[in-house]
């Protein structure tokens, strides 16, 4: 049974149906249970646990801690290209978009790995365009292999592979994969990506099992909030999220909630995710799923991103550029715009004042 078909066995639920019958009563029950539900997460997921978001709370953070200590693991991205064959109509590397297109040599990515190490950072996200023919596998293992030398940790958010690629990958020490259905509706997903390979919404939905398949140790899924309705997404995103940690053991899961910020391009969001809804997704999946991962990045504000600390996150990026080998000139244009332009250690800072510890490198 693959996650399309899990999909499939709500096609014939009523969503808004069920949504606009859930009761006081309804909530209390699911606070009252450890193991929760699909129609549990629904009805933390709902307007009805609006009320009940401090009691959520609590419960988010004491699972936090059970589960993961009082740390946050931090991680920095570095953009290696711009290039991209896709038209998705919210990003500001889309083909259409008239902008610098860049791609860093191996002389800058050594550079820029420089630059980043100085922060004391372990943990590097690494991240594309979808342009497989500008930035092949043998140009991601050349830079695997010069990051390598300088990280304990290097995952990748490129365009999705076959599973056989991503075990090259894999076996060369790459360590994580991020892959963002960014929404799970078809309907939305078909109008918003206008042309490209990233048009086919099953391969993309597919692309974090051939990862796991692959053995990666992380794998890190989410919807980009602004896009369609942010109940069902953050409901099918925590499905998902849910099958893949029950068939995966291997894989350490996460989910991140990235709310669609401005970018080259100037498209809004159309379904626009409130400060209030926001916590409160974070705040079910923790208590729908309290061993996941959850990501929080710089599109966030520095303050949303210090109340969040202790409610439910276990990883942030810190010290970000969303521009190609930022961490020199950053002058280029950014996939989009970040609103924690703090640095690592102003990042570290604060989470040892609220007496978390960041988490720098937690394996090797
Ligand atoms: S979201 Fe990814 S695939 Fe789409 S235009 Fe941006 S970089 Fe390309």
């Amino acid at each position: 049974m693959s996650f399309i078909s899990v999909m499939q066995s709500y096609s014939r639920f009523d969503l808004e149906e069920y949504l606009g019958k859930i009761s006081d009563a309804d909530i209390h029950k699911t606070l009252e249970k450890d193991k929760l539900s699909e129609m549990d997460l629904l009805n933390l997921l709902s307007d009805q646990a609006i009320p009940y978001l401090e009691k959520m709370a609590q419960k988010a953070q004491k699972l936090t801690i059970q589960n993961f200590g009082k740390t946050i693991q931090l991680y920095i991205p570095l953009y290696l290209s711009n290039y991209c064959s896709n038209e998705c109509v919210y990003c500001g590397f889309s083909k259409k978009n008239k902008i610098e297109r860049k791609i860093l040599s191996k002389e800058e990515i050594e550079k820029n790995a420089l630059e980043i190490k100085k922060t004391g950072i372990k943990h590097l996200l690494i991240l594309t365009g979808e342009t497989p023919q500008i930035t092949p596998i043998e140009y991601l293992l050349d830079a695997f292999r010069i990051l390598n030398k300088h990280f304990s940790s290097v995952s990748i958010e490129i365009f999705p592979l076959q599973t056989e690629e991503y075990k090259l990958l894999q076996k060369e020490g790459v360590d994580g994969l991020t892959i963002y259905q960014e929404t799970y509706d078809m309907a939305a997903y078909e109008k918003l990506h206008l042309s490209g390979k990233k048009k086919d919404y099953l391969y993309r939905l597919e692309t974090p099992e051939r990862g796991a398949e692959a053995g990666f140790r992380s794998i890190n899924i989410g919807a980009l909030f602004g896009l369609a309705d942010p109940v069902k997404e953050a409901f099918f995103t925590g499905l998902h999220a849910s099958y893949l940690q029950n068939k995966y053991l291997g894989s350490e899961i996460s989910v991140s909630l990235p709310r669609l910020n401005e970018a080259e391009g100037g498209f809004k969001a159309l379904f626009p995710l409130s400060d209030k809804k926001f916590v409160q997704f974070i705040l079910a999946y923790r208590l729908f799923l309290p061993r996941i991962g959850i990501t929080l990045s710089t599109r966030e504000s520095a303050n949303m991103r210090d109340h969040l600390i202790s409610l439910g996150v276990t990883k942030m990026s810190a010290g970000s550029m969303t521009c190609v080998g930022g961490y020199l000139e950053g002058n280029n244009a950014p996939q989009f715009e970040i609103s924690d332009s703090r640095s690592v250690a102003e990042t570290t800072r604060i989470l040892s004042e609220k007496g978390y510890e960041a988490i720098f490198k937690d394996w090797q």
